[in-house]
């Protein structure tokens, strides 16, 4: 292996920046060339290829975001696109891929090493926690601490107004934000697409609530949460069966995709991407990148895929006891 190329695709999230700088300074270290890959793979496709050195990365460990740009590419998905692609790393002499990004791009990655049995490796980079096979996936740590920066705020104004905000986290098929960010700021509830909590369940709770004293309440459901309704929806909902709340509704929306990385992100992307380019020089290919039990480790991309991270029942249960 003389080149890895790494790319960056699908959403982006804090510590990317990190995970690049990673594996360009892991070549460097151990003498091989680098190669930026604009756009994720449009970019492979179109040729959008930048040699990198240590001294292209200065300054980049602290910034959310990711500076080799991220997309999604229909062109990828297609035989004909993929080829072009291919065509592309063999003229420019790349022999590896570190793709960072979430369960999408190392199906793409997975399916590009079966076609030409290109050596790809996976770091997983997305806010949302929902892959196999490591305990935190890059921009989780940071996009929680965003969530429980802004509910902290939301619970001065609640307060002051006696009011039932609900607010709208990110989290379409998993609930790891909405969980351990409603437990971290305190929520009265935390709708999750995991667990039916069920719309009775939740009127007791906020009647519960209400009796106990509290004078203001915050809700936090994840996007794809199990009830099935939107926090729109439910807020009239609620209206109608319990007239007297005062209810307000914000949705954080794509400032939890942004930010600078926490340092728990930063250390492990640099941690991922050192792992990475080490298993490519050690021949291994098809793997993601990892950590569990604080331990750097090797998933198969296809079990990464497939196996989804599942919801902590222990969180759930303190989540349970904190309500009370
Ligand atoms: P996020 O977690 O933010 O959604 P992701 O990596 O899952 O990130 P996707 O948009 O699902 O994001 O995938 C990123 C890109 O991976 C796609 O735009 C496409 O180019 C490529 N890709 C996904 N699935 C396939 C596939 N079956 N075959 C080839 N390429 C694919």
């Amino acid at each position: 292996i003389k080149k890895i190329g790494v790319l960056t695709s699908g959403g982006d999230s804090p510590g990317m920046n990190a995970a690049i700088r990673s594996v360009v300074r892991a070549c460097a270290y151990y003498n091989v060339e680098c190669v930026g890959i604009y756009r994720g793979y449009q970019g492979m496709i179109e040729g959008d290829f930048e040699n990198m050195g240590p001294r292209s990365v200065n300054n980049i460990v602290n910034k959310g975001g990711t500076i080799l740009k991220s997309a999604r590419s229909k062109d990828f998905m297609t035989p004909e696109g993929r080829a072009k692609a291919h065509e592309n790393l063999v003229e420019y002499g790349v022999n590896a891929l570190v793709v960072i990004g979430g369960d999408g791009s190392f199906t793409g990655a997975e399916v590009f090493n079966k076609e030409y049995k290109f050596p790809v490796i996976g770091i997983p980079g997305t806010i949302d926690n929902d892959i196999f096979g490591t305990s935190h996936t890059l921009g989780f740590d940071t996009a929680l601490n965003t969530v429980v920066e802004a509910i902290d705020k939301i619970r001065d104004t609640a307060s002051s107004h006696n009011r039932l905000f609900l607010v709208e986290v990110m989290g379409r098929d998993a609930g790891h934000i909405a969980l351990n960010a409603g437990i971290g700021a305190g929520a009265e509830e935390i709708l999750i697409p995991e667990e039916d909590l069920g719309l009775e369940r939740l009127l007791e709770s906020l009647r519960k609530s209400k009796l106990s004293g509290k004078s203001s309440s915050i809700v936090v459901i994840a996007e794809g949460d199990k009830i099935g309704k939107n926090v729109f929806e439910l807020k009239d909902y609620i209206e109608e069966n319990q007239p007297e709340y005062d209810i307000r509704v914000s949705v954080l929306g794509h400032m939890q995709r942004g930010g600078s990385p926490s340092c728990f992100d930063r250390v492990l992307a640099s941690r991922l991407g050192v792992k990475a380019v080490e298993s490519i020089l050690e021949g291994k290919s098809n793997y993601m990148v990892g950590m569990l039990n604080d331990k750097v480790c090797l998933t198969p991309l296809d079990q990464a895929i497939k196996g989804h991270s599942q919801i902590d029942q222990e969180l759930l249960r303190v989540s349970d006891i904190m309500t009370t």
